[in-house]
């Protein structure tokens, strides 16, 4: 692959944090060709995760979660095209089709059309106190709900249902969270840990049920009650929906590229055509590391496979291969997690699941594979470096709290 002239276009579709991540890679690995980034929102690219956390609970200001202020974009020379929705690829014509009438030339495509919020199929999901949680435009009509004596009612005991319960029940709101499955964060912790998170929102105050079906929402022309399939009642000023989201991958399936739960890429991001790249939330990667296919929504992620793109596009392609990580901030509590449990023969715990500070270790033969640490930020750190080495380790210190990790570490 040959670096490309300063000729070239490189179009990147989705001014998000992979978006964002790849224009300003570009650049600063010595691109100087012309760079245009299309997002359908009308915001430069900005950090998802604030948006359940201080921007919600309004201790964080819209400019202070821009990647890339107007300003730093004009400096780079990326030419943001907001408020507009890229369409169809014409990959023959190597052209761009966008929502406004234009046609945009490309001589690589990037692709970072992250997800969408999956929607509550239920009668009454689609009245106007029913909201998602994913931009800019989520917070700022889900803020005028969020008052204090208010009743939300929160579909989903994930990341997102959990930190908008810790927010709203901060901003003094009676908070309820209806999770389906028999435990909250089920599909990325361990009982443990489920359950160390619940005992935290019960303590302060949240109606957290478990094992919850809902029947419908009812009220007109806005909710006023979340009906259960038991046929009891909670009365709700809203809703918010938390129920995982969906990759965007209708651009690429109508331009025929290989799509399963993301747009497949190689280790590259390459998709199987030369011209067009794909990153972030709405890529499926393989991990050599895992040695499986993974799509992963994390900062981390996209942060990371951006460069990648970039590095590709720059012909100094660099094989993705890393271990995830991801953080949840609830209450003055952070969970920090990396790597992925599933699989694991042993769990090793330091500290205490009855505190408010612990560490949980997961083995698998004897090495370390991952782990979550709750308020244990120099753990976490050297967790991190004992799990990209798959470290084997002696539960034994593991579980030792006067051992630092750091000791743990194999000699380099
Ligand atoms: C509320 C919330 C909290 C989060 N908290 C955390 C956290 O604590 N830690 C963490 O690691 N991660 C967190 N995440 C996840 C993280 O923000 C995402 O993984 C990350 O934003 C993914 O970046 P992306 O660029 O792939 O997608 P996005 O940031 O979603 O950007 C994609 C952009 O592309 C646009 N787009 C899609 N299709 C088109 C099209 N056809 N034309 C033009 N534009 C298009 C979308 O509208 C969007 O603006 C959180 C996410 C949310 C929503």
């Amino acid at each position: 692959m040959s670096e490309p002239a300063a000729t070239q276009t490189i179009v990147i579709v989705g001014a998000g944090q992979a978006g964002g991540e790849t224009a300003s890679e570009l650049r600063k690995q010595g691109f100087t060709g012309r760079i245009v980034l299309v997002g359908d929102e009308t915001h430069v690219p900005y950090r998802r995760p604030p948006l359940s956390k201080a921007y919600l609970s309004g201790t964080a200001t819209e400019e202070s979660l821009y990647i890339l202020p107007p300003a730093g974009m004009e400096k780079a020379r990326i030419e943001f095209i907001g408020g507009v929705r890229a369409e169809r690829i014409d990959r023959a014509a190597r052209q761009l089709h966008l929502s406004d009438g234009r046609v945009l030339d490309y001589d690589k495509l990037v692709l970072a059309t992250g997800g969408r919020a999956r929607v509550l199929s239920l009668p009454g999901a689609d009245r106007p106190n029913v909201f998602p949680l994913r931009s800019i435009a989520d917070v700022q009509a889900l803020r005028a709900h969020c008052l204090q004596g208010k009743s939300a009612v929160i579909v989903g005991g994930g990341f997102i249902g959990l930190e908008v319960a810790a927010v709203a029940t901060k901003l003094g709101m009676k908070v309820t969270v209806l999770e389906g499955l028999p435990r909250v964060l089920a599909r990325v912790t361990v009982p443990e840990v489920s359950a160390f998170f619940e005992r935290i929102h019960r303590e302060a105050g949240v109606d957290l049920r478990t094992g919850v079906q809902i029947a419908a929402f009812e009220g007109e022309p806005a909710v006023t009650h979340v009906l259960l399939g038991d046929g009891s009642r909670i009365a709700a000023d809203f809703i918010l929906a938390g129920i995982g989201q969906l990759p965007n991958v209708e651009l690429a399936q109508q331009a025929g590229l290989a799509v399963d739960n993301g747009i497949v890429v190689d280790e590259y991001s390459r998709t199987a055509d030369p011209d067009i790249y794909a990153a972030g939330d709405c890529a499926n990667h393989p991990n050599e590391f895992y040695g499986c296919r993974l799509r992963l929504e994390s900062v981390q992620n996209a942060m990371e496979q951006g460069r990648v793109v970039a590095s590709a596009l720059l012909g100094k392609p660099q094989v993705y291969n890393v271990v995830p990580w991801f953080w949840s901030d609830q209450y003055d509590l952070k969970l920090q997690m990396v790597g992925l449990s599933a699989g694991f023969d042993r769990m090793v715990v330091r500290g205490d699941f009855n505190s408010r500070a612990f560490a949980a270790f997961y083995l698998k033969e004897g090495r370390l594979i991952a782990a979550d640490t709750v308020g244990r930020p120099q753990d976490f750190m050297f967790a991190k470096k004992l799990v990209a080495m798959r470290a084997v380790v002696d539960p034994q210190l593991l579980a030792d709290e006067a051992v630092s990790l750091k000791t743990l570490l194999p000699a380099a």
